[in-house]
């Protein structure tokens, strides 16, 4: 900790997953109440950087009104002889771990969505200005990236001054996304993972590939190829792909060893393309959430900016609780917005053709990316509230999610024989108010249990032993 000494704080790893709640911060900086706030890391030539320079242009936290929220933007600025542009996007990255590794002091996503918090004791301590934070920045990126022979990091709090960052912010981050656009999984003979959000996800490894970029929508295939060329050993690391399993669903030999592997064994299997069955493990900073509707057999699709409720009735965080946490949940998946641009977005389960609903900011963002003849049939906020609109309107549309409808009513009804469809509803074979059932070595408990079958076998156990002789 001597490092740190001139820090008011204590630093380290131990407090990187602290939450501060809001009636225990004393500011808040972005988060969802302000729309321009960003973050942005850009390699320069040495002689354009002063060494652990530290600017803040607007209100330090010491000027800072308690309990208020403030536009914010960190700009780091960073040189080295074997500094590469590609390296930008994991370097900025890297702000969300350093700054959570300062106590009372919290950052959470990424790029044009952070959202930090200074925690009432820490101000007390003394963190009352940006240099600490400053301090902390360059100190950590000096020492866990030696590439970086120089930093400077700028603080931004002045309203006017941020628009103007955060619009030029905006086009890096895009021109970035669109490097990787174009490039096929098909054409690489290597992908990339990412266990930085283990911290908070203990079970989460991000498999980054040209077409399936990261839950954060921050680390491109190039990024994690330029992080695992320079820093082996570091969060960010070579996944090779192995044999090819299921093209469409996206399953690959490598990509399952590399998970279980950094995964600790709790995750076996990924399957890249799908929000069914094994899909790929959802940390807690992607940047939106594909909801499986199962009254419409689609998909809705919720971004973090987005403060109003999906049409299924649901919050962000409400859905993002569902799958968070590094776990692979059948039907809810977090999502970057820039995978939502790749030809491989959902394959598995249907593409865009099993999207439904979006809110309508998304929409706009992603729509030279949604095939043509969709474009007009997945609906947003303003089509459709709640499921019984969205499903006139889907009617109305012609979404091809209809047609799926259809063949379910047909298929149940060449299921079900005639006779049993003039059948009344089935009695309960069993009621109890405790049911213990023993199945591949673990006991269920069913409590309040009512049973219903349409068939009921009735079989000795004898009879059963003889026959499997
Ligand atoms: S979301 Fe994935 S790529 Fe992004 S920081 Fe977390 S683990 Fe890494």
């Amino acid at each position: 900790m001597s490092m740190f000494k001139d820090v008011p704080v204590d630093v380290g790893v131990i407090y990187e997953g602290e939450r501060i709640r809001k009636e225990d911060m004393h500011v808040e900086l972005g988060g969802p109440k302000v729309k321009e706030k960003f973050e942005l890391a850009r390699v320069k030539k040495p002689e354009e950087i002063e060494d652990e320079k530290i600017t803040i242009i607007g209100p330090d936290l010491k000027d800072m009104e308690e309990g208020k929220t403030y536009p914010f933007g960190i700009l780091i600025e960073v040189a080295g002889p074997t500094l590469e542009p590609e390296l930008e996007g994991v370097i900025e990255r890297r702000i969300h771990a350093y700054c959570n590794y300062i106590e009372g002091f919290m950052h959470l996503n990424q790029r044009y969505d952070i959202w930090l918090r200074l925690g009432k004791k820490s101000f007390q301590k003394g963190l009352n200005s940006f240099q600490y934070v400053g301090k902390v920045l360059h100190r950590l990126f000096k020492s866990e990236l030696p590439i970086i022979e120089k930093i400077q990091v700028t603080f931004i709090t002045d309203p006017e001054k941020l628009k103007e960052l955060y619009n030029e912010a905006v086009q890096i981050y895009e021109a970035r996304d669109a490097r990787a656009r174009g490039l096929k999984d098909e054409e690489v003979d290597k992908f990339y993972g990412c266990i930085l959000c283990q911290s908070f996800a203990p079970t989460h490894v991000c498999v980054i590939t040209p077409q399936r970029y990261s839950n954060c929508g921050a680390i491109s295939w190039f990024d994690g190829r330029a992080a695992a060329n320079v820093d082996p050993k570091g969060p960010v690391f070579t996944v090779e792909k192995g044999d090819l399993l299921d093209p469409v669903k996206g399953e690959f030999s490598g990509v399952n060893d590399a998970v279980k592997k950094k995964s600790l064994g709790e995750i076996m299997r990924v399957w890249l393309y799908t929000a069914f069955g094994y899909p790929h493990t959802s940390c807690g900073c992607f940047e939106a959430v594909a909801f499986y509707i199962p009254e419409v057999d689609g998909f809705g699709i919720i971004h973090r900016g987005y403060r109003d409720i999906a049409v299924n009735g649901l919050g962000f965080s409400t859905l993002a609780d569902s799958t968070a946490g590094g776990r692979q949940v059948d039907g809810f998946h977090g999502i970057s917005i820039e995978y939502m641009r790749s030809p491989k977005f959902l394959q598995a389960d249907g593409g865009w053709g099993r999207v439904v609903w979006l809110p309508k900011e998304v929409k706009e963002r992603v729509k030279d990316f949604i095939p043509a003849e969709l474009l007009d049939k997945v609906a947003t906020e303003e089509e459709a509230k709640t499921i019984d609109e969205l499903k006139t309107f889907l009617k109305e549309h012609n979404h091809p999610v209809v047609e799926r409808w259809k063949e379910e009513i047909v298929a149940v009804e060449e299921a079900a024989p005639a006779e049993a469809k003039e059948e009344a509803a089935p009695m309960p074979v069993v009621t109890a108010t405790t049911l213990p059932i023993t199945a591949g070595g673990f006991k269920i408990i069913l409590k309040d249990a009512k049973i219903y079958a349409k068939k009921v076998i009735v079989r000795s156990m004898k009879s059963e032993k003889s026959e499997k002789r």
